[in-house]
């Protein structure tokens, strides 16, 4: 086996791989976002009930000093200006707290419709982990197995490629015209130089990049076979 071969079967596997995880990433981002949605919900309750209790305080203290202003200014003939803006303060306060109670209540709401969507979009998530689990360890282990046959600098250049191009590494080289000897990479369509094609012979220990999108060039066996046939 070339090491072309090796990365072939590594870069078949590593795609089937890359397929699974992505259905079980899906359903993480979705958990994800709903998850942050619940959080700016408990912020919002956390922020109302903080101004409720001050709110309440506010509340409390103006009746206290009510009180004691009432008795001993209990002779003083602006007592009922006085009184009156205590009043109004108070009321002010409450009207506040009415609505603070008000939105306290829609926070709740939307918290158990929030929780109810996580629960199902968590449950997605264990439903999509456990239906792919078993193909996904016995991929991985195939792909172990592919990995392990490769040098690590070649290894390492795949890795990055695939990480990259979504799992897309390697890349046919197309024949445009064969007399001509026009070539080209299947995934970026550049035209290819000759020379990246006559090196693609002979070698067992090196592959030939892509020009332009460096991505692990290959060919396929009928390509490899028109053209330079093989005697029969
Ligand atoms: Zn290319």
């Amino acid at each position: 086996m070339t090491l072309i071969d090796n990365l072939l079967t590594l870069y078949k596997v590593d795609r089937q791989v890359r397929s699974l995880r992505s259905r079980v990433e899906s359903a993480q981002i979705y958990l994800k976002v709903q998850n942050r949605e619940m959080d700016s919900i408990t912020l919002e309750r956390t922020e109302n009930e903080v101004q409720t209790k001050q709110r309440k305080a506010n509340i409390a203290n103006k009746a206290v000093n009510d009180k004691q202003y009432s008795a001993l200014l209990a002779e003083v003939n602006t007592i009922k200006e006085l009184r009156k803006s205590f009043e109004e303060e108070i009321l002010i306060e409450m009207t506040s707290v009415e609505e603070l109670e008000l939105a306290a209540a829609d926070i709740s709401q939307r918290a158990d419709e929030r929780e109810k969507v996580e629960q199902v979009a968590e449950n997605e998530l264990k439903v999509r982990k456990s239906e792919i689990a078993e193909q996904l360890a016995e991929l991985e282990t195939e792909r172990s197995t592919a990995a392990a046959v490769i040098p690590e600098e070649a290894l390492n250049e795949f890795d990055s490629l695939a990480d990259d191009y979504d799992g897309e590494a390697m890349a046919a080289i197309e024949i445009i015209d064969l007399k001509r000897k026009e070539y080209s990479c299947t995934a970026c369509s550049l035209r290819l130089p000759l020379e990246s094609v006559t090196s693609m012979f002979g070698i067992k220990d090196n592959f030939v990049s892509c020009v332009s999108c460096d991505r692990i060039l290959y060919l396929e066996a009928e390509s490899r076979e028109a053209i330079a046939p093989t005697e029969k």
